[in-house]
């Protein structure tokens, strides 16, 4: 605590405002946040957010930031939004760095202006940031540009949803249906017949094509597409709900052949994604590139094992070896994590051989500029134990390093030591079951399923088993080699398609087989 100066005991206590940031998060695509928005968001004290803006992006705020749902959903007005004027104005006057995030543009149907001119009238400093708006990314999204030479060279932009205490109409239907070129609509597939009606009745050629994107730019993303006179009938045999974007006139068309987010080869699927919330990235990255609906939902943790210190003390013996033995990528990270640390030069390591039981654990050790001597020809430990008791002048009196986690069964160590090696048992971690659900995602697995299951690891296969998730009958499911599908066969699972390259490219082929 600052002691009390002369200037704040006359009075004038009160902290200079902090700067409200109203910022557009984009359409949904976490890719479309711009570099300046997430740099708002970081900054944040407090972030107010809306029901169009990709809750995803909540992860990016710092910790401790306070973060306020304000709603906006047609009928869901958690606040006012005379209440989040308030409370942007309340909050940047104690001081607080406050970020509004807005779907879109907040200055596109987005009520940034109105915000905007509260913050001035009541002092308090702001800077806009403007995001993609869903105008445009929409209709790009299904494949349609806005404007095109060939068809036009106007753009009129217009909201179907008025405020309702306005009274009589203020849209100019004549005006609208009169402006040449592309129309786009937002809010309003709730009155889409209403709307098209008045069109064609100020005149406005019935045949004209029009689309509707509804999540635009979210592996949910649903177009319809109609003329202005059939678009209400597609919109009620589709049971099309809101939110969407509306694009009427020629470029529609362009779609038949622009199309391409909604044509990725796995667009719609939803899969599931089993491995830690730590290593769920590359394979959740690498689906979704390809258009999937990914559902990230981990079933187990690494942890440190029980013994942290006796693990230490053999990795850094590790040079004393004649050969390590890795028998999984989380064994090799945590093993040259730690090596790193203790020493500088990677030589250190000494004239030590290097197996591993894979090609996804060898290629974790050559991200180490190391090269991997042994990789068995079966994939398993069993094989491995295999081929090490194959080396070259037998393993008898040779020492192993054992490079495992806590839990496995360990039929290598048994194996070589029976053979006259000697083995340390080097434990680098364990494989805790993943308890909380802070997503939502077991929730979301229980209502909607999945398209595909996948599974990178045996103890994976185990945990999620332990969960008590129903797997839908029609639900394909996925491994990514040998010994992930001896852990489905244990537990009376079937297994569709086995990765023929046990590494997570290898997975992302075999969920591309199995849907194909
Ligand atoms: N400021 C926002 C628009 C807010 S008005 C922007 O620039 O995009 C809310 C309307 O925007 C919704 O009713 C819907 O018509 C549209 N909208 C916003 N995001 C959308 C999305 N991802 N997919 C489809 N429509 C979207």
């Amino acid at each position: 605590m600052m002691a009390d100066t002369p200037h704040s005991a006359h009075g004038s206590s009160r902290r200079s405002p902090g700067t409200v940031f109203l910022v557009g998060a984009g359409p949904g695509d976490p890719g479309l946040l711009t570099l300046r928005a997430k740099e708002c968001i970081e900054l944040a004290d407090v972030l107010v957010y809306d029901y169009l803006a990709n809750p995803l992006f909540l992860h990016y705020a710092k910790p401790g930031a306070e973060k306020i749902y304000a709603g906006k959903k047609a009928g869901d007005h958690a606040l006012k939004q005379g209440d989040t004027n308030a409370l942007l104005i309340q909050k940047a006057l104690e001081g607080k760095t406050v970020t509004r995030l807005k779907g879109g543009d907040p200055f596109v149907f987005g009520r940034g202006g109105e915000e905007a001119e509260e913050l001035v009238a009541a002092g308090v400093p702001f800077e806009i940031v403007p995001g993609i708006s869903s105008t445009i990314a929409g209709p790009a999204y299904a494949g349609i540009p806005v404007t095109h030479r060939a068809f036009n060279t106007q753009l009129t932009l217009f909201t179907g949803h008025e405020d309702p205490t306005k009274g009589p109409s203020t849209l100019d239907y004549a005006a609208i249906a009169r402006a040449p070129g592309t129309k786009v609509m937002l809010m309003g597939v709730e009155r889409m017949r209403a709307i098209t009606s008045q069109l064609i009745a100020a005149g406005l050629d019935p045949t004209t094509p029009i689309a509707l994107v509804r999540w635009a730019t979210t592996p949910r993303q649903q177009v319809i597409t109609g003329t202005i006179e059939t678009i209400a009938d597609e919109i009620d045999r589709t049971q099309f709900k809101a939110p969407a974007v509306a694009v009427i006139g020629g470029v529609v068309n362009l779609r038949n052949t622009l199309a391409w987010f909604d044509r990725r080869p796995l667009f719609g699927k939803k899969i599931l994604v089993t491995r830690t919330r730590a290593q769920a990235g590359e394979l959740s990255h690498q689906l979704a590139a390809l258009g999937a609906d990914v559902i990230e939902l981990p079933t187990i943790r690494i942890e440190d094992p029980e013994d942290r210190l006796g693990f230490g003390e053999l990795v850094q013996d590790a040079h004393k070896y004649e050969w390590l033995v890795f028998t999984s990528p989380n064994g090799v990270e945590r093993f040259f994590t730690l090596f790193h640390k203790l020493y500088e030069d990677v030589r250190s390591i000494g004239g030590v051989r290097i197996a591993a039981v894979g090609t996804g654990t060898a290629a974790k050790i050559r991200e180490n500029h190391l090269g991997v001597d042994l990789v068995p020809k079966v994939m398993t430990g069993d094989g491995l134990l295999a081929a090490l008791l194959k080396i070259d002048g037998g393993v008898d009196h040779r020492m192993f390093l054992l490079i495992r986690p806590e839990e496995v069964r360990n039929t290598i160590s048994a194996g070589l030591t029976k053979a006259g090696a000697i083995v340390d048992d080097a434990i680098a971690y364990r494989t805790v079951p993943e308890t909380n659900d802070e997503t939502g995602a077991q929730a979301r697995f229980r209502e909607e399923g999945a398209d595909v299951l996948t599974f990178a690891s045996g103890s994976a296969v185990d945990h999620f088993v332990a969960l008590n998730l129903p797997i839908p009958a029609a639900t394909k499911i996925v491994s990514i080699g040998p010994v992930t599908s001896e852990a489905l066969k244990n537990h009376g699972l079937r297994i569709d398609a086995e990765a023929t390259t046990h590494d997570i490219p290898g997975l992302v082929q075999a969920v591309k087989r199995v849907l194909a």
